[in-house]
């Protein structure tokens, strides 16, 4: 192509000298750029690559390289190690048939969720209810039941609902230890005999720790939208009741028992009184007629400062009118 560019102008000198017509230059110069690269392959040998198609076949550093890569292909089909891999070995499995269609894990699988909420033999607990909570998401994710031998201050054990399964976790608190260890883990040897709807372990107290932080952001949050985030995250449905009572749960856990404040509020009040000088308060209530603690009432309470703030109001007289409604509207 270099060639070309010396020998273009003279070609057309040429052309025109001879022709003259504009279709004969045209034709007689397609026929000299044939003869050229018909030249050219005759000619050149070490040029350097100008980035046309199929060029590199002409050369013969690329002729090489290719040959190389190819031989180097085969070796690998073989099965052998190629050169550049610099020691690092194949693993045997990818030359296995089929290797290049895995399998998807989706992650809603049982054995991921086995690993994930496994209680070990050793594993340790800052307290009871965290060893009842993994036990429970255990089971749960295991969709095997189980039921409480011994709930006590030091031990924590629970067996498999089946007679003739050998599953047991059994956790202690030592003698001068803060956390809790579960010292015996055994395996289930029972199998599911169907997928069942509800699970015994899967309590009010459980649902409440669950729900604990979605409730407490919404208070207005629904036992029906209760029940489907426990199925969209269990795969159990539970009753309208225990959702009910899941969420009153919650309200204690975050606010106390209504027992509790109600029990409060005299309290709060002679606190209020003794630091806001003149105020006044007075509890009313029915005295309880099985002998249980009393039921409230009414409550009256005013602030010193609004009772002597009153004794500076005018008498003052209103006046208010409203619209007639109904037949004779006006
Ligand atoms: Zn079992």
């Amino acid at each position: 192509m270099l060639v070309q560019s010396h020998e273009k102008p003279q070609v057309a000198t040429a052309a025109e000298e001879n022709e003259g017509s504009p279709s004969a230059q045209r034709e007689e110069q397609a026929e000299e750029e044939e003869e050229e690269e018909q030249n050219e392959e005759v000619h050149v040998t070490e040029t350097e690559p100008q980035g046309q198609a199929d060029e590199g076949e002409r050369i013969p550093i690329i002729v090489e390289q290719m040959h190389n890569e190819d031989e180097e292909a085969e070796q690998m089909q073989q099965g052998g190690d190629s050169s550049d891999e610099e020691g690092d070995q194949v693993p045997g499995e990818w030359t296995e048939q089929g290797f290049g269609n895995p399998i998807v894990q989706d992650g809603r699988c049982p054995e991921w969720e086995y690993r994930e909420n496994e209680v070990v033999q050793g594993s340790k607990y800052p307290t009871i209810d965290a060893v009842k909570e993994a036990v429970k998401l255990w089971s749960l994710s295991l969709r095997k039941e189980f039921r409480v031998v011994k709930c006590s201050s030091s031990t924590y054990e629970v067996k498999c609902v089946k007679d003739d399964c050998p599953w047991r976790v059994h956790a202690f608190r030592g003698r001068w230890k803060t956390h809790w260890q579960c010292s015996i883990v055994t395996e289930h040897t029972c199998y599911l005999e169907g997928v069942e709807k509800s699970h015994r372990n899967l309590t009010s107290a459980f649902i409440a720790n669950e729900m604990y932080g979605l409730i407490v952001d919404n208070l207005a949050y629904e036992p029906k939208m209760i029940i489907k985030h426990i199925e969209r995250t269990f795969k159990y449905t539970i009753s309208y009741d225990k959702a009910w009572r899941a969420k009153q749960k919650v309200f204690e856990m975050r606010f106390g028992t209504y027992e509790a404040s109600y029990d409060n509020l005299p309290r709060m009040l002679c606190k209020i009184v003794e630091r806001n000088p003149g105020s006044h308060f007075d509890v009313r209530h029915f005295p309880s007629l099985i002998g249980g603690p009393s039921v409230l009432q009414r409550v009256f309470f005013c602030l010193g400062a609004c009772v002597r703030a009153f004794q500076y109001c005018l008498p003052l007289l209103c006046i208010d009118g409203t619209f007639l409604i109904g037949k004779y509207k006006g």
